[in-house]
C-alpha cells in the first residue's frame, strides 16, 4: 500500500480508538499526550516501509497527498530509523538467522514483521529516553527525565507500525507474521498500486465511526464503563470486516 493510504488508515483507526474518550482528551492536561500519540502513530504508519528503498514516504519531507506541504521531521526520523534501528537489527538478525532474512523479491522483510516492529519500537523508545535523559541536565529541561510522553510516543509508534502491517495484509503482497521463522504470508487481493477503491472506502468508514463515537461521547451517550470496550472492540470489528472485504486469506498471485 502507498504511504498516503497508510497515514490516512492509521490515523483514522487511532481516532476511532480515541473517540469514546473525547471529553477527557480535550483538556489542557491531555492535549500534549494526544498530540504525542498522533505523532507517534504518524511515524509508525510509515516506518515499516524503511525496507522499501529511497522512494518510501518516510525518506521525504513532502507529505503524500498534501499538495506540496512539507514536514521536514519525516526524513530526519526516517534516516535516523534506518541507520540506528533497521541496519543494526538487520545485522543482528543476519548473525542469528543467516541469509534467509533478506526478501527474495521486492521488499517487506524485517520491518514488515511483528518481531521487527517490536524491536524497532523498543529501540526508538530507548533512544528517545536517552536523548531526554541527556537533555534533562539542561536548566529547565529536567521534566524530560523519564517523562511519560516518551512511552506514549513509543506505544503509539508501535500501534502505528502494527496498523501498517494490517493494512499491508490487505494487499496481494501480504505480511509474513512469523518472520523469520516462516516466510508464508497472509495476504489479500488489493493491488498495492493505489488503484483499488477499497482502502478509501475503509478510511471513510473509520472516519464516520470516529465522528459517531466522538459525538456520542460528547453527548454523554456512552457510559463510562463502556468507553474502554468501545475503544477496543469497534476498531477490532471494523478491521476484521476490512480484512474479509480485502479477500484475506488469498492465494499467492505475485512474488514480492
Ligand atoms: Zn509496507
Amino acid at each position: 500500500m502507498k504511504g498516503l493510504a497508510h497515514i490516512v488508515l492509521t490515523l483514522a483507526t487511532v481516532l476511532v480508538i480515541l473517540a469514546p474518550f473525547t471529553p477527557s482528551l480535550l483538556t489542557i492536561t491531555s492535549i500534549p499526550a494526544v498530540i504525542t500519540l498522533l505523532l507517534g502513530a504518524f511515524f509508525g504508519s510509515l516506518a515499516p516501509d524503511i525496507d522499501k528503498g529511497k522512494e518510501a514516504a518516510i525518506y521525504h519531507a513532502e507529505l503524500p497527498g498534501a499538495r506540496g506541504k512539507k514536514f521536514p521531521l519525516t526524513p530526519v526520523f526516517g534516516y535516523a530509523l534506518y541507520y540506528t534501528c533497521y541496519k543494526p537489527l538487520q545485522v543482528l538478525f543476519r548473525i542469528i538467522f543467516g541469509k534467509k532474512i533478506y526478501a527474495i523479491n521486492g521488499h517487506r522483510e524485517l520491518p514488515h514483521s511483528p518481531i521487527g516492529i517490536l524491536c524497532i519500537s523498543i529501540l526508538v523508545t530507548g533512544y528517545i529516553w536517552l536523548a531526554c535523559f541527556a537533555l534533562s541536565y539542561v536548566p529547565y529541561l529536567y521534566p524530560l527525565y523519564n517523562n511519560y510522553l516518551i512511552y506514549v510516543f513509543g506505544s503509539a509508534f508501535l500501534l502505528g507500525c502494527f496498523l501498517h502491517l494490517l493494512e499491508d495484509t490487505c494487499d496481494n503482497s501480504g505480511i509474513h507474521y512469523f518472520y523469520p521463522f516462516s516466510f508464508s504470508r497472509l495476504r489479500g487481493k488489493i493491488k498495492g498500486d493505489g488503484t483499488d477503491p477499497r482502502p478509501k472506502i475503509f478510511a471513510v468508514i473509520l472516519l464516520i465511526a470516529a465522528v459517531v463515537l466522538g459525538g456520542l461521547s460528547i453527548g454523554m451517550a456512552i457510559p463510562k464503563q463502556l468507553a474502554h470496550p468501545a475503544a477496543l472492540m469497534v476498531p477490532i470489528v471494523l478491521w476484521i470486516i476490512f480484512l474479509k472485504a480485502s479477500g484475506v486469506p488469498a492465494k499467492k498471485e505475485v512474488w514480492e
